[in-house]
């Protein structure tokens, strides 16, 4: 570790497992954390704010942050979307030695992996195959096409599970954020 520069913490987890709701029961409930904000080129869902649950962009404007490097990780998810981690910010809050937290796909915690080795991976799983489904489906926020999609890459992703440093059953969300905010101040060592 270089001076007092903070530890990542990348979360990763199947479609719908509820990464999302984990992460902004983090936010809410500890302002210290750092949480990264992803760019897009996917349309916003109702309610949701540029700058605030993504970066809105176009196709020509993500072509231009790849070229530029400005992104330390992007994938194609459910073969649909780009979805990319701005790296300037990253950067930014762990020299500033806030705990930082990104909350991904499975492709793109595998590229910081490979970039950022002394992340903590932290892999998100639902209590059962059953209830991922019920919470895809209850979402109501993909069409039956995209949802099916989704399902297929999800169980993909819940065979990575042992690629992670650590698992966190996301039973219900405020345990879930509680044990990913525990996890995030250890110090390295007691992991
Ligand atoms: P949604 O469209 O439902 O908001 O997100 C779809 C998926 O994209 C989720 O699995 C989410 O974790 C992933 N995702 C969001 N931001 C990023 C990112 O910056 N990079 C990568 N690789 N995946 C992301």
């Amino acid at each position: 570790m270089i001076g007092h520069r903070s530890r990542l913490v990348v979360l990763a987890g199947p479609t719908a497992v509820g990464k999302g709701t984990v992460a902004a029961a983090v936010r809410a409930a500890h302002p210290e954390v750092w949480i990264s904000v992803s760019a897009t080129t996917r349309n916003p869902r109702p309610g949701e704010e540029n700058g605030v649950h993504y970066w809105f962009v176009s196709d020509e404007e993500f072509d231009k942050m790849i070229a530029e490097n400005d992104l330390l990780e992007w994938a194609v998810v459910h073969q649909r979307a780009r979805y990319g981690t701005p790296r300037q910010p990253v950067e930014l809050a762990l020299a500033s030695g806030h705990p930082a937290m990104l909350e991904i796909d499975l492709q793109g915690a595998r590229q910081v992996r490979t970039t950022m080795p002394d992340a903590l991976f932290v892999f998100l799983k639902p209590p059962s195959w059953d209830e991922l489904v019920r919470r895809l489906v209850g979402r109501g926020t993909e069409t039956a096409e995209e949802r099916e999609r989704r399902l297929v890459t999800a169980r993909e992703e819940l065979a990575a599970e042992p690629e992670f440093d650590v698992t966190i059953v996301n039973h219900e969300v405020h345990a879930a954020a509680d044990e990913l905010v525990t996890l995030m101040m250890q110090p390295p060592t007691d992991l």
